[in-house]
């Protein structure tokens, strides 16, 4: 089973993502955590794909799809893919389609959070990440607790650069101009589960799983 989390940055994408893959046993792969692993050791495809990170633009279509395409080929991923922040473009869902239909699969659902461009600032401007394993809190709303992975005690927390105010504004003006178009997309194909993204974690938790059984009958 295949499924792509859609939404615009701070939809709740990430934080969602722990509990649909633990559910249905799926490999988180999230093409914005692939480019900040290559960013933070400065490889070549990290030195690219800094400057569009930073302006909050999308980074090329044929080097996200390349890098994604070789993730997508990596031997734990064996049940499935939840994909995170790709596709971003109608260029990538379509390689997206390609490459799965070369490996004889498809994308079985699109969860589409929607959320309000005003809440996603709130959300945005208290959001924190943790460095070595990516998981992201909330100063307020979700704050730290306990390591997912018992692996630390909170002290890898840090705020996104491109979560400043300054850089968030660009990038939910590329979400509308580049992204949303996904989601008619996907609803023409009838696999959008469309999911009001307000409420608790819990909640909109809940309404994703139970819309994820519906639609693939798992
Ligand atoms: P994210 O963590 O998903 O918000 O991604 C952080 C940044 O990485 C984005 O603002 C883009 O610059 C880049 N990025 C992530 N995914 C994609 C994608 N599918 N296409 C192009 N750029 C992307």
């Amino acid at each position: 089973m295949n499924v792509i989390l859609l939404g615009a940055p701070g939809s709740g994408k990430g934080t969602q993502a722990e509990h649909i893959e633990a559910a249905f046993g799926l490999t988180h792969v999230s093409s914005g955590d692939l480019f900040r692993y290559n960013l933070k050791n400065q490889t070549e495809l990290g030195k690219l794909a800094e400057g569009y990170m930073k302006r909050g633009e999308l980074v090329p279509d044929d080097v996200t799809v390349a890098m994604v395409r070789d993730r997508l080929q990596q031997p734990d991923i064996t049940e499935g893919v939840l994909l995170d922040g790709f596709p971003r473009t109608l260029p990538q869902a379509d390689a997206l389609a390609n490459m799965l239909h070369e490996l004889g699969q498809r994308v079985d659902a699109v969860v589409y959070l929607d959320v309000a461009d005003d809440e996603i600032v709130t959300r945005l401007s208290g959001r924190l990440i943790c460095r070595e394993c990516q998981a992201p809190f909330h100063k307020t709303f979700n704050p730290f607790d306990a390591c997912p992975e018992n692996k630390c005690h909170g002290e890898h927390l840090y705020q996104r650069d491109d979560d400043k105010p300054e850089t968030v504004g660009a990038r939910l003006q590329t979400y509308h101009a580049q992204t949303s178009p996904l989601v008619e997309h996907y609803r023409e194909k009838g696999i959008l589960l469309h999911i009001p993204g307000t409420g608790s974690i819990e909640e909109i938790s809940e309404r994703i799983l139970t819309a994820i059984r519906a639609q693939t009958a798992v």
